[in-house]
């Protein structure tokens, strides 16, 4: 089964573009997995597709909605005629996207009332009418719930695909009533080769070592290289501050922080929480007993951290807590 992927010019495309067709790196036992139960017809009428942020899963349903829809190359999605392009750009009038509102971090029972709503009609020109939730942990506790009634009536012309990087942040209820896919994170060598295959162009080194596998953060940093650089600047600044004595750590991670507006603390916290990962698991692997009960205390503290940090006004405050507490 030949896969097909748009080859593109990377350095000619808008940042809207990059978000609805960029190339998927990685995923391709999945995306085999998919395309088989299309062509097989063993297709669920619920998926959760769960992994890591900004690797690629949305990208995936993408396809196999293309797969479901396009009358050019049945069962695999040609990527190009009107229907595979629609569904690419998320226009099309059988596909309905729910993600939480601009600015808003759930998604509400209103959203899941209008989607329910839409999901009743017969679908408009494809086969199926297909439900794509995104960041489904989000959903608000009655949200969740009125989700529950669609998925306790399957039907046959209707496919929900939940998509969420902790699965088990949802009801159990949801969990047991979907097919659960999970998305390995792409690995630096696929991520490195992939980018020559579709763009003739290597990566910055930090780049790839920062992305900890998430292609679509690649792709937004490419697009952003003020950005880009910011999160250099504040990951040399985060590993200087961890191994500095504590009366340091409290007036260089002050200034630090100052002026940083709430998504900018958002986007620092991601990506000290990712490199985080990597040094406690290297951590782990290194150290005698004693110092191991540490780092799994402090890891459980972060971890705490970080589910907070979503919802607390005080986002400044958290990342001092964490930089102040890292066992030297
Ligand atoms: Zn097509």
């Amino acid at each position: 089964m030949k896969l097909v992927i748009n080859r593109l010019d990377f350095s000619k495309m808008d940042t809207n573009k990059i978000h609805a067709v960029f190339p998927i790196i990685g995923h391709e036992k999945t995306i085999q997995l998919l395309l088989r139960e299309v062509e097989t017809g063993s297709i669920s009428h619920a998926y959760l597709f769960a992994g890591r942020d900004q690797i690629g899963k949305r990208q995936v349903a993408l396809k196999f909605v293309q797969a479901l829809f396009c009358v050019q190359a049945p069962h695999i999605g040609c990527g190009v005629c009107p229907s595979c392009e629609q569904v690419a750009k998320q226009v099309h009038p059988d596909l309905h996207v729910v993600t939480p509102e601009e600015g808003k971090t759930s998604i509400s029972i209103d959203a899941i009332r209008k989607l329910q709503a839409t999901l009743t009609l017969t679908p408009y020109s494809a086969p199926y009418s297909i439900a794509l939730i995104d960041s489904a942990h989000l959903l608000q506790k009655p949200a969740a719930n009125a989700l529950l009634k669609t998925l306790e009536e399957p039907s046959s012309k209707k496919i929900l695909i939940l998509i969420t990087p902790v699965p088990q942040r949802l009801p159990t209820t949801i969990l047991s009533r979907s097919r659960i896919i999970r998305f390995i994170t792409p690995k630096r060598d696929d991520i490195l080769q992939g980018f020559y295959r579709y763009f003739d162009r290597s990566l910055p080194e930090k780049m790839v070592q920062y992305a900890h596998g998430r292609v679509g953060w690649i792709y937004q940093m490419l697009e952003n290289p003020d950005e880009f650089q910011s999160i250099v600047d504040f990951m040399q600044q985060c590993t200087t501050i961890v191994v500095k004595p504590l009366h340091e750590r409290v007036l260089i991670s002050k200034k630090i922080l100052e002026k940083k507006d709430r998504d900018v603390l958002g986007i620092y916290m991601t990506q000290f929480l990712y490199w985080l990962r990597e040094e406690s698991l290297q951590a782990l692997g290194d150290i005698g007993r004693g110092d191991k009960h540490m780092v799994v205390r402090y890891l459980q503290k972060a971890l705490l951290v970080s589910s907070d940090f979503v919802y607390t006004t005080n986002r400044r405050m958290l990342m001092e807590q964490l930089w102040l507490s890292y066992p030297k």
